[in-house]
């Protein structure tokens, strides 16, 4: 159900109407109606949670095709430094080789920041996809949840897909512009996708909460706040031995597609300080990796 203005306005009606009659027990649609209020966003919430934040720069949506895509263009005419474009629904979001990030209306997280770096970030924008992934896999950790960060741009949940990401990068030369930050977060079991749609398991936050989860505005502070908080440490190993920390895998067997038929085989050992991954081949021999789909090596 779409919680709009008046349906709003409608059930706080009720609400008063049924207290001021003395109602102790208010009315099962009701409680109903007042979940899904607080279930859903909207812009004016959305502007509260982000100006703790100091941001102000927002654009939201009741349904986009993809978030990063109006984040390019906003970013390319000039957006300020963590501008955020935010949608309930997204119909058309992107993941990497142009696979598709699915976001049903009312139920997960899909929003793009754009990041416009200083001279201290500029030497470490490969690290941002860490920076991404260690403040949602950070807020997971918050609400008691185990995350694992699958390199480069996945966090798993209980070894399943919880959320994703995708930077692009918007280009003045051969300068960067800015990047844009695309994330999707799966926070009810609704975001959930029919498993034919996917090449690998996925589930939500409130699926391994086993309870309510936090509305997505809570979680969408959350985030940001790690993320800011992470930012300034962009340039420090800090940053990098957090990440290492939270990777899937490590000291397991894993196979990485690099590319068309080419894999990599050996034992994920961590991170390069620009972020790429080191495994440990079967000659002993230290290989570094890119770009690459890591999955566990069958058997392994
Ligand atoms: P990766 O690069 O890790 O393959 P992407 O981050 O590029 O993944 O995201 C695209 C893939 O994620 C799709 O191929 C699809 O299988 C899967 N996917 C799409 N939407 C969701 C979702 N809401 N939750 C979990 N997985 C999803």
């Amino acid at each position: 159900m779409h919680f709009g203005g008046e349906a709003i306005y409608l059930t706080i009606q009720r609400l008063l109407t049924a207290l001021a009659h003395g109602a102790s027990v208010v009315g099962k649609s009701t409680l109903l109606a007042m979940t899904e209020y607080f279930k859903s966003m909207n812009e004016h919430s959305l502007k509260k949670t982000l100006s703790k934040l100091n941001i102000d720069g927002l654009r939201y949506f009741d349904s986009i095709g993809s978030t990063n895509d109006e984040a390019l263009a906003w970013a390319a005419a000039g957006a300020p430094d963590l501008s955020i474009v935010i949608a309930d629904e997204q119909t058309n979001g992107r993941g990497r080789l142009d696979r598709k990030w699915f976001t049903p209306k009312g139920s997960g997280l899909a929003f793009s920041l754009v990041l416009r770096p200083t001279a201290t970030l500029r030497p470490h924008l490969s690290r941002t996809v860490g920076l991404a992934a260690l403040s949602i896999a950070e807020s997971c950790s918050g609400l008691g949840l185990s995350a694992r960060i699958k390199w480069p741009n996945d966090i798993l949940l209980n070894g399943k897909k919880a959320a994703g990401i995708l930077i692009e990068t918007v280009w003045s030369g051969d300068d960067v512009d800015s990047l844009v930050i695309g994330m999707g977060i799966n926070v009810h079991k609704e975001s959930v996708p029919p498993a034919e749609l996917l090449q690998f398991p996925a589930t939500s936050l409130e699926d391994e909460l086993e309870k309510e989860a936090p509305s997505r505005g809570e979680i969408l502070f959350s985030v940001l706040n790690a993320f800011v908080r992470w930012r300034e440490l962009m340039a420090t190993d800090e940053l990098i031995h957090a990440w290492e920390e939270m990777l899937a895998f490590r000291g397991r067997q894993v196979q990485v597609q690099t590319g068309g038929d080419s894999s990599i085989i050996g034992e994920l050992l961590g991170l390069e300080s620009d972020g790429s991954l080191r495994l440990r081949d079967a000659n002993d021999k230290s290989v570094i990796i890119r770009f690459g789909d890591v999955s566990l090596r069958p058997g392994a």
